[in-house]
């Protein structure tokens, strides 16, 4: 399948190559026919998909078809006519970078709107006159109420992760923007998720779409290598700092839930020497800019991130996505690890679990429909005395306490890779080398059982065939993991583990 068979002009043709795209992607292939024929679209697809080429190129075709009545003249300024929604100003500004490199060859000219910056310069560029908007809904709302937009040439309306728009609040801007444009119009929806509010949405707005639908899971969901860290939550930090270091990490996104945390990890990770920045609501969007800016051009080795701030970020080739504190909700983990291994590239998407966030952990397996495969790293093995503190709501508590031991760890590192850490059988608190060798001998391995709970209600990997399990060896059999020191001491006598972490 190539892009010449579906439809687009050679302007466009031409911008793509530039692109270096030489397929279509599933939601491509199928989204661009259709939206050139004129009519509705429902497609469930998410970031990651190249769902922005896939809007984007055919809109712009279409404005640049009955433009005779439309053509701008000396006296007629551009009308807008056509108007991209997105939930978050990062996003708004990867959809108008996009479209202006798709439009390269077209004379069709764009805006972004967004809030959080100086109204000023938007109003000048939209008073020279623009074919295009991408806008986030409040700011757009702003220059509706000073006049200094005019919507009512609307002839094809963009919803971009319209699940996410209606998550952020955004129905009842929605709705206003809606009453402000002529009826007859091409709408497109995007969308990953399909909640009965989005059902309802759809119900109002569009007529008769040709629903679309990709794999439920991001692509990148295919091409990113999953793997979760047991790991005590006060020990968190101390392990992201080693992974990086160890595995010399010079990319990586670090996702936590709440802001105030995404600053205190940003700040601790400067002081151990790795140059970091956070990234979430409360910053400018200067710093936000700066920010993404500076860790496209390696000049900061990690972007710490909330799920909101994070949404549609789009880093070519990111390499490592962690998850130093999982979501509550599940969908968004699929969005995170979305942001590595993205259009077919190799990525690794790692959590940080603590005893508390197993529930989470199992509502994502749940919801992916596979087993992450779990690696307990050497030195990081979580205390077996630490219980989890009760989850009210599917939601975490802040903290875990001790509240007793907890039954005998059972978990053994896979064979092969003896520097990483193993307990005991007995759940003995010391540990020495030799009997983690004999451990991980594949003799001592069961053959009945895939995992064995390491003590902590957490599943630990065990030597396996790819095939044992759903029938589906992807997930079961990740890439060996890129930690350097890993593959540098496989043959290597194992350190010794601190007692703590003993077992
Ligand atoms: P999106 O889902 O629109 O955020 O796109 C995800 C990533 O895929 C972006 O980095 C795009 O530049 C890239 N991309 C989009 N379409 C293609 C394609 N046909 N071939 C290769 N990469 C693509």
């Amino acid at each position: 399948m190539s892009f010449n068979t579906l439809g687009l002009k050679a302007e466009l043709l031409r911008a793509i190559e530039t692109q270096g795209y030489t397929t279509p992607t599933p939601v491509q292939a199928q989204a661009i026919p259709a939206i050139l024929k004129g009519g509705d679209i429902l497609a469930g697809a998410q970031t990651g998909t190249g769902k922005t080429a896939a809007f984007t190129l055919p809109m712009l075709q279409r404005l640049t078809e009955n433009t005779a009545e439309q053509a701008p003249t000396a006296k007629r300024k551009r009308a807008v006519r056509a108007l991209v929604l997105t939930p978050t100003r990062e996003l708004a500004a990867q959809v108008a970078e996009s479209t202006q490199n798709y439009a390269q060859h077209l004379s069709i000219k764009s805006a972004v709107i967004f809030g959080g910056v100086n109204i000023k310069p938007q109003i000048d560029k939209l008073r020279q006159g623009v074919d295009v908007i991408i806008a986030t809904p409040g700011r757009l709302l702003d220059h509706v109420t000073q006049k200094t937009v005019d919507l009512s040439q609307i002839e094809i309306l963009v919803l971009d992760e319209a699940d996410r728009m209606l998550d952020m609040g955004f129905i009842n801007d929605i709705k206003k923007i809606l009453a402000l444009l002529p009826t007859s119009r091409q709408n497109l929806l995007f969308s990953a998720t399909y909640s009965d509010e989005i059902k309802r949405l759809t119900q109002q707005l569009l007529h008769e779409p040709t629903m679309i639908e990709v794999a439920r899971q991001n692509m990148a969901t295919e091409t990113v290598t999953q793997l979760v860290h047991p790991v005590d939550r006060s020990r968190k930090r101390e392990l992201l700092t080693h992974i990086i270091d160890a595995g010399e990490w010079k990319q990586v996104l670090v996702f936590t839930r709440t802001k105030h945390s995404a600053n205190r990890l940003s700040k601790q990770l400067e002081q151990s020497g790795i140059t970091a920045a956070a990234i979430h609501g409360n910053k400018s969007q200067a710093q936000r800019t700066k920010a993404l800016k500076s860790f496209k051009t390696n000049d900061i080795r990690v972007l710490v991130a909330t799920d909101i701030a994070a949404r549609g970020l789009d880093i070519d080739q990111l390499p490592h996505v962690v998850n130093f504190e999982l979501p509550n909700v599940a969908e968004d983990y699929v969005h995170r690890i979305g942001r590595t291994g993205r259009a077919g590239n190799e990525g690794e998407a790692v959590s940080l679990v603590c005893v508390d966030e197993l529930k989470l952990l199992s509502g994502i397996e749940k919801l992916i429909n596979r087993d992450i495969t779990k690696e307990i790293v050497e030195g990081f093995a979580p205390d077996p005395s630490i219980k989890a503190e009760a989850i009210p709501n599917g939601r975490n508590n802040t903290g875990s306490k001790q509240q007793g031991r907890r039954p005998a760890a059972q978990a053994r590192p896979r064979s092969g890779t003896p520097q990483r850490k193993q307990q005991s059988q007995r759940g003995g608190r010391k540990n020495n080398s030799n009997n983690r060798s004999n451990n991980s001998s594949p003799s001592a391995t069961p053959t009945h059982s895939h995992q064995a709970s390491d003590g902590l209600g957490i599943q630990v990997d065990q030597p396996r065939t790819s095939t044992e399990v759903n029938g589906n060896s992807i997930h079961y059999k990740p890439k060996p993991t890129k930690r350097p020191n890993q593959n540098k001491t496989a043959n290597k006598k194992p350190r010794e583990v601190p007692s703590l972490f003993g077992g």
